[in-house]
């Protein structure tokens, strides 16, 4: 998808009024290393609320038990998804694991232009379409200490299928590949320091006190 023209400006959004300019923050990483479980906490961390908002992508995947529509995913038909592509809704958009999975742009800008940092968990795909509009978007890579644990990880989220499973595991070969792209790369071996980490980038790179890290 990376080859289609986006229809919106390129660089960092200016924020109105003059205040700060916000900052998009990309978080990828294999599935099951952790990323959903260490983004919700980072939106959770005191320090970071009302300054870093996730933007909830659009996806033709099935909802999974515990998912709320609308708040962890827009879930759509095929038809709709590929419909939205044609209108430009979407500032990135792919295919990942046979399903269409994008990042509505119209919220995404809305939010940068209020000087709110905004948080997209996106596959390496998607990541490097964002980092060529917006350069100055800080990317952080997570990723599990080893595919062995990767894989007892996706395992014992029984959520997937064997076929899913292999798949997954085919992917993440694939994706550990970009990490050297990324600004930075957690580890996510214990999840409380893994989350500290992430707390620690987060907070330094878009210039807010972590009064934890002293
Ligand atoms: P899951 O189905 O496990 O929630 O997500 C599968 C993969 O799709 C993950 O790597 C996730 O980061 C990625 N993903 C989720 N939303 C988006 C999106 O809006 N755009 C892109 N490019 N990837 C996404």
């Amino acid at each position: 998808m990376s080859s289609k023209p986006l229809r919106h400006s390129a660089q960092p959004v200016e924020a109105e009024e003059s205040g700060p300019l916000a900052k998009i923050v990309v978080i990828s990483g294999p599935s099951g290393c952790g990323k959903t479980t260490l983004h919700k906490a980072l939106l959770a961390s005191p320090l970071l609320r009302g300054k870093l908002v996730k933007s909830i992508s659009a996806t033709t995947r099935k909802k999974r038990p515990g998912e709320r529509p609308g708040k962890d995913y827009l879930f759509l038909s095929t038809k709709m998804f590929e419909g939205r592509i044609k209108k430009g809704y979407f500032l990135e958009w792919e295919k990942v694991f046979d399903h269409y999975y994008g990042t509505p742009k119209e919220e995404a800008l809305e939010l940068l232009k209020k000087g709110v940092n905004v948080l997209l968990c996106i596959d390496v795909k998607g990541a490097k379409t964002v980092a060529q509009e917006f350069p100055q978007a800080l990317k952080i890579f997570i990723k599990a200490p080893s595919l062995k644990i990767l894989e007892s990880r996706l395992k014992s989220r029984g959520s997937e299928s064997k076929e899913s499973l292999g798949l997954r595991l085919k992917v993440a070969r694939r994706e550990l590949k970009e990490a050297k792209h990324y600004d930075h790369v957690v580890i996510n071996a214990d999840l409380n320091k893994a989350l500290g980490k992430l707390q620690q980038i987060v907070c330094h790179e878009l210039g807010i006190v972590n009064s934890l890290s002293h």
